[in-house]
């Protein structure tokens, strides 16, 4: 399938914004031969996978949970690297423990026979059977979707209807998810492993379409990997990639404003008052503020809707070396009544879901001697309800979370802990996030896909978009996606490099 690009002179890109999203973009157009300068308001790269060190403590402010190496491998390749060069990426094992209010636990492994055994052991052979069948599907699942679906541009709805929108009807892509793993799995404590990362998506799994059970897939079966020195070591470890390749950084450069003449850009304005001019553009800024700069506002039918948001706090504690795993999901007994309370209704939730990430777990480095790193992530509703006041109560509520993990998980944490960071929805919204959430658009059925905001714009030839707000959506797997998917608007679509492409080359 043949998609749009940009029309004409395409030597020169900027690209807006050095996240997962914009660093993409820039390896994967440097790749191809274009000139690249990327234009970075803050003083190193990363966006979301935000960084803060206090008191010798490394703290990650951003994503925890990484997963598709091969995916991060693809941007390395893009200017013949590969990620081992670059990065030390230490696998997560077990990818997640799940822990429930009436003290079951459940450790969850990405091999298969050794996730069956810890099914079996946690509820019996029939749930060990559905397990087995429901990794089928999600395998499945995952390669229908991917290429046609996920990592595909789309200029109408029209694009999809080929032979793999019938075989992810036939797969049950379009009903709901919990619908789906129901099918499969009858323990309700079960079926949360397989569904609890509809969060991610923004929607209740009870809502979300079983096409996002793809993100169980990457979660549980594809594994869970934490790179060496923190999150924050992949952008950098992207970024120093790229400018060994070519690309020109702008750090500490603000984006004001986009020259334009009839329906191209021609040149980049910061607040330094620099005037870079390009070709293209690649616009990673969160969607409100890339409209504000092009000018536009996004025609559509629907108002857009905002995905929930979430309070981060970030602990150090005194180190506990076997008391949890890297990543443990602390389920509430009232697990349902969380989307509820956090979509529909605005409000905390009445018994808390937490993910708490230790990530000293893997990289005792992050923390000093003798100390743990914990992060906390309650998932909190976005800012457009607008009911709670997060200056008065953000503190308090952080140490009240503190409170749920010292009680359901480890009562050492109280232990000389020290409240290290916390950021709300409103610290979210100080820095530019839209209803004060970093997880963009909610992934309901009108923003998913093709009905997604595209990553074009009507009028303006020379502008793509990429980053969380447009496709495939919120997430560094997706992210990187949507890199590549821009550079294939600049470009014209290539065919993805892969590291066993450019060692086979070498041979
Ligand atoms: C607390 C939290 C937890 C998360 N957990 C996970 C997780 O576990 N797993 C996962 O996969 N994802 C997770 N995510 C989501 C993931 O981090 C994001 O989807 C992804 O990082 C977004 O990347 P991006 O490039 O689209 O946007 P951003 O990272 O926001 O990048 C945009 C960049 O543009 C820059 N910029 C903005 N405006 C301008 C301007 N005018 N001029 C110049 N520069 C500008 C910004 O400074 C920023 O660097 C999490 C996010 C957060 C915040």
């Amino acid at each position: 399938m043949s998609i749009r690009s940009v029309p004409g002179r395409t030597d020169h890109v900027v690209v807006v914004g050095a996240g997962f999203a914009g660093l993409s973009a820039a390896l994967h157009l440097c790749g191809r031969g274009r000139r690249v300068t990327v234009v970075e308001r803050h003083p190193w790269p990363g966006g979301r996978a935000g960084r803060r060190d206090v008191d010798g403590y490394r703290i990650d402010t951003g994503p925890t949970v990484l997963t598709m190496p091969d995916l991060i491998d693809e941007v390395f390749a893009a200017v013949g690297e590969n990620l081992s060069q670059r990065l030390e990426l230490l696998p997560v094992a077990p990818a997640y423990r799940a822990m429930f209010a009436d003290g079951g636990r459940i450790d969850v492994h990405t091999a298969a026979e050794q996730m069956a055994a810890a099914v079996r052991e946690f509820a019996g052979p029939t749930q060990e059977a559905g397990y087995r069948r429901l990794r089928d599907w999600l395998e499945r699942l995952y390669r229908t979707e991917f290429d046609g679906f996920i990592a595909a541009n789309f200029d109408s709805p029209l694009n999809l209807l080929n032979g793999r929108l019938a075989k992810l009807v036939a797969l049950g892509g379009f009903r709901r998810w919990d619908t789906m793993v129901k099918r499969h799995i009858s323990d309700p404590r079960l079926r949360r492993v397989f569904t609890f990362q509809s969060l991610y998506a923004g929607v209740a799994p009870q809502h979300a379409l079983a096409v996002y059970a793809v993100i169980a897939y990457m979660d549980t079966i594809s594994g869970v990997f934490f790179p060496r020195g923190g999150v924050r070591a992949l952008p950098d470890a992207l970024a120093a990639a790229a400018a060994d390749a070519g690309v020109q950084f702008r750090y500490g450069s603000t984006v004001t404003a986009l020259e334009r003449v009839g329906g191209r850009i021609t040149a980049v304005r910061t607040d330094r008052d620099e005037r870079i001019a390009c070709d293209a553009v690649v616009l990673t800024t969160e969607l409100t503020q890339t409209y504000e700069l092009l000018g536009r506002r996004p025609r559509r039918l629907f108002p857009l809707r905002a995905a929930p948001s979430a309070v981060v706090l970030h602990v150090g504690c005194r180190a506990a070396p076997s008391a949890s795993a890297h990543h443990t999901i602390l389920f509430g007994e009232q697990w349902d009544q969380t989307f509820t309370d956090i979509i529909r209704d605005g409000r905390l939730m009445t018994d808390p879901s937490l993910l708490v990430t230790r990530p000293t777990a893997t990289d005792p480095r992050l923390a000093p001697d003798g100390r743990d790193l914990l992060y906390v992530l309650a998932p909190a509703p976005n800012l457009t309800g607008g009911g709670i006041d997060w200056s008065r109560i953000g503190d308090s509520y952080a140490r009240s979370l503190l409170d749920v993990v010292a009680d359901r998980l480890d009562p050492g944490v109280h232990d000389g802990a020290q409240l290290l960071h916390v950021d709300t929805p409103a610290d979210w919204a100080r820095q530019g996030m839209t209803a004060g959430t970093p997880f963009a658009l909610a992934h309901t059925f009108a923003q998913t896909g093709p009905f997604r905001p595209a990553n074009t714009v009507r009028g303006i030839d020379n502008a793509v978009l990429a980053g969380s707000s447009t496709l495939p959506g919120v997430g560094v797997p997706t992210t990187l996606i949507s890199g590549r998917l821009a550079a294939d608007r600049v470009t014209g679509a290539a065919p993805a490099i892969t590291t066993l492409d450019l060692k086979a080359r070498s041979r």
